[in-house]
C-alpha cells in the first residue's frame, strides 16, 4: 500500500443511519464556533486522547475540538489485570476525559453510524437516547478493537475478556465468588471446577493477567481455611509455541520458568476448541473441567466499523502513512483500528504496519493531530513513523521481563522498572499518586477479598456437553430454557408413587416454564444427550414477560397441565420446604 489511494476505492457509500437515527432532529453545524473547523475525535482510549489533546494545543484558536466517548473516562488498559487481581481499585486505572481535556469539548455518547456524504456522525446520548447529529469538517477515527470469539464454539457466552473496565471487575468478582463456593461445597467435582482457572491466549495481557490472578488467589487463600493451595489449578493456554511472541525467545522461556514456578501450568502449541459453563475443550482433545475462562485472543474489527463500507485489511481500516483513509476525504484513522503503514511498499509482513499498542497509538495521535493542522494550513504531512522502545510484562510475584532500548532485563529489577513506567505513563497526577500509595498499602497489606456482585445477564446463552446436568433434583429453580441446538432429556422420578416421567426436548422446544406456577426446588433432572446450546432467562423476568403478554401465560398454563397434568399433584417441587417469593403485578 502507498501513499496513494489503492484504485479498488469503494464508492461513496455511507454506513446508512439506522431507520431511528434518521428520524434526527438536533443538527450540530461543523462548528459553533465562526471561523474555526470542526475536528470529530470518536474514541476516548489511547489514540484519540492524545490526538484530540494535541489537535487542541496546535490548532488552538483555528479548531473547534470535540471528544465522543461511550464513557466518560479514559480506560489505561495496561492495569486492568491489576484491577482484576485488586492490586488497585478500579477506579484507579480511570481518568475521567473532562479531566484530561480541560479545553476540547467532550460528549459522553454513543456512536451509532456515520455519514460520509453529508459529512455527519449520529450518536446517541443521556437517558432518552434521541439521535443526534455531529457534523464535521473533519474526522478522526479510534475506535478501538472488538472481541470477536466467534470462531471457538461457546466461548462467546462462556469466557471472561479483558478489555475494558468491566471486565477486569467482573473477573475479580467471579474468582473470589469462586473460592467462596469451593470454601463451602461438599461435592469434590464442582470443587475441583471453580478452583481451576484458564487464561486463553498468552500474548502480554494474557500473561499479565494469569499471572495477577495467581497472585490474587494465592494471596487469598488464608480466609479460606478448607482450601489447600494443591487444590487449585491455574492454566495459561497458547495456540503458538511461545509464550509472549513479542518478546525475545530468552526472555519469554524465562516468563515461562517463572509462571510455572508461581504453580502455573503454561501449555503452548494448543488452542481451545470449544467451551461450556463447566469445562474448556483444547485442540488436541484434552478436557479441562472449570469455571473460569478467561479470553485475552480474538482481537477482531471494531462492530460499528466493520459496517462503514471502508477499505479492511486483517480487520482493521487500511489508511495511508499520514493516516488519511484513502477514497473518504477528511476521513482519518488511527490506534488499534487502523492499519497504518511503516514503509512505501509495505508487504504482507505484519511488521511493516503500526502494531497494536498503546505505544504506537500515542505516537500516531501526535503525528494525525499534526498533519491534519498541516493540512488545514495548506503545508506538507509527515508520514508516521516510529520504532518500538521495547516491551515489558509484569509476571507477578514481584517479577517481570523488559525488552527496553535493546537491553534485556527479568526478574524484580524489570518489574520495579515495569511499575515504575506504567507509574510515569499513566496520565494525571492524582491517578498516579492513587497508584503509586495503593502499589505501597498492597505490599503490606492483605488482599481485599470483598465481592460486590453484579448479577449476570437475566437472558443469556449457555452451552452444554453431552452428558452435562442442567439441573437435577432439590437444586432452587433459576429459571426457563429454551433449546436452540441439540436434545435434552427431563426425568422426573417421584419415590413416593413409584411414577415415572421422561419427555426429549429438541430445537425449538423448552423445559423449565413451571416456574410460572410454583417456585421452590426442582423434581426434574436434566441432561444434555448431545453437545447442545439452550437460552435461559431468570426466573423473575420470565415470570414477568409471560404475566404481561396473557397469551403467554395462558400458553404456558395450557401446556404445564397437557405435558404435566397426569402427574402427582402433590409431588410439587419443594412443597415442604424452600419457597421463593413469585412476584405479584406492581
Ligand atoms: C489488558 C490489556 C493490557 C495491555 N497492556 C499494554 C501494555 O502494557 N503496553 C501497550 O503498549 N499496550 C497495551 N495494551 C494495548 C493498548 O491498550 C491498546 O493498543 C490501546 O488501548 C489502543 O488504543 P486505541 O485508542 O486505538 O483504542 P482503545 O484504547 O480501545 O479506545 C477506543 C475507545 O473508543 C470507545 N468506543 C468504542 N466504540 C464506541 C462507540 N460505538 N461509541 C462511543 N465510543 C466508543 C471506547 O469506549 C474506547 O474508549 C493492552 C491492552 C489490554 C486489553
Amino acid at each position: 500500500m502507498n501513499e496513494k489511494a489503492p484504485k479498488k476505492v469503494r464508492k461513496s457509500k455511507a454506513t446508512k443511519p439506522k431507520p431511528e437515527a434518521k428520524a434526527s432532529k438536533t443538527k450540530t453545524s461543523e462548528s459553533k464556533i465562526p471561523g474555526k473547523k470542526k475536528v470529530l475525535v470518536l474514541g476516548g482510549g489511547f489514540g484519540g486522547v492524545y490526538a484530540a489533546k494535541e489537535l487542541e494545543r496546535l490548532g488552538r484558536g483555528k479548531l473547534d475540538v470535540e471528544l465522543v466517548n461511550a464513557n466518560n473516562y479514559f480506560v489505561f488498559q495496561p492495569l486492568l489485570p491489576e484491577v482484576a487481581a485488586a492490586s488497585i481499585h478500579s477506579a484507579d486505572a480511570v481518568v475521567p476525559l473532562r479531566q484530561l481535556l480541560r479545553r476540547v469539548q467532550v460528549r459522553q455518547a454513543e456512536i451509532m453510524g456515520i455519514d460520509f456524504d453529508e459529512k455527519k456522525v449520529i450518536v446517541v446520548q443521556g437517558t432518552r437516547r434521541i439521535p443526534v447529529d455531529l457534523y464535521y469538517d473533519e474526522l478522526v477515527i479510534v475506535l478501538g478493537t472488538s472481541v470477536d470469539l466467534k470462531r471457538f464454539p461457546g466461548l462467546s457466552e462462556h469466557a471472561l475478556t479483558m478489555k475494558d473496565l468491566a471486565d477486569a471487575h467482573r473477573l475479580r468478582t467471579h474468582v473470589i465468588g469462586c473460592l467462596e463456593t469451593a470454601d463451602v461445597t461438599d461435592d469434590p467435582e464442582v470443587k475441583r471446577q471453580l478452583l481451576t482457572f484458564v487464561v486463553v491466549g498468552a500474548g502480554f495481557s494474557g500473561v499479565e493477567t494469569v499471572a495477577e490472578m495467581r497472585e490474587l488467589v494465592r494471596r487469598a487463600l488464608k480466609y479460606y481455611p478448607n482450601i489447600k493451595p494443591e487444590d487449585v489449578s491455574v492454566y495459561l493456554i497458547e495456540y503458538a509455541n511461545r509464550i509472549l511472541p513479542t518478546f525475545p525467545a530468552d526472555l519469554a522461556a524465562y516468563a515461562t520458568k517463572r509462571l510455572t514456578i508461581h504453580g502455573i501450568e503454561v501449555l503452548t502449541g494448543v488452542g481451545t476448541k470449544s467451551a461450556t459453563g463447566t469445562a474448556v475443550e483444547l485442540t488436541d482433545g484434552r478436557v479441562i473441567p472449570t469455571s473460569t475462562i478467561v479470553a485475552t485472543i480474538g482481537n477482531g474489527p471494531h462492530r460499528l466499523v466493520e459496517t462503514l463500507d471502508l477499505d479492511m485489511h486483517w480487520a482493521r481500516i487500511k489508511t495511508d502513512r499520514y493516516m488519511r483513509v484513502p477514497g473518504r476525504d477528511h476521513v482519518w484513522a488511527l490506534g488499534d483500528a487502523a492499519l497504518i503503514p511503516l514503509v512505501d511498499d509495505p508487504k504482507e509482513d505484519p511488521a511493516d504496519y503500526a502494531t497494536q499498542t498503546a505505544q504506537f497509538a500515542v505516537r500516531e495521535g501526535w503525528q494525525l493531530a499534526a498533519n491534519i493542522v498541516a493540512k488545514l494550513n495548506g503545508q506538507e504531512l509527515k508520514p508516521f513513523a516510529y520504532k518500538s522502545k521495547g516491551s515489558l510484562a509484569s509476571l507477578g510475584m514481584s517479577k517481570a521481563v523488559a525488552d527496553v532500548y535493546g537491553f534485556k532485563l527479568s526478574g524484580t529489577l524489570a518489574w520495579l522498572l515495569w511499575r515504575g513506567f506504567y507509574l510515569s505513563f499513566l496520565p494525571g497526577f492524582a491517578a498516579k499518586l492513587r497508584v503509586g500509595v495503593t502499589w505501597l498499602l498492597n505490599s503490606v497489606m492483605p488482599p481485599n477479598i470483598v465481592q460486590v456482585q453484579a448479577p449476570p445477564p437475566a437472558t443469556r446463552y449457555i452451552h452444554y456437553r453431552k452428558g452435562d446436568k442442567v439441573f437435577e433434583p432439590g437444586m432452587l429453580i433459576d429459571g426457563f430454557y429454551t433449546v436452540i441446538r441439540g436434545a435434552f432429556r427431563l426425568t422426573i422420578d417421584n419415590p413416593e408413587t413409584g411414577e415415572h416421567f421422561e419427555k426429549v426436548f429438541g430445537p425449538g422446544e423448552h423445559f423449565g416454564e413451571r416456574v410460572l406456577v410454583r417456585s421452590a426446588l426442582r423434581t426434574g433432572l436434566v441432561v444434555a444427550l448431545e453437545d447442545g446450546l439452550l437460552l435461559f432467562i431468570a426466573q423473575k423476568d420470565f415470570t414477568r414477560f409471560a404475566r404481561a403478554f396473557p397469551f403467554l401465560d395462558n400458553y404456558f398454563k395450557d401446556y404445564i397441565e397437557r405435558t404435566f397434568g397426569g402427574l402427582d399433584k402433590s409431588f410439587a417441587p419443594g412443597s415442604t420446604n424452600a419457597k421463593t417469593e413469585l412476584e405479584t403485578l406492581p
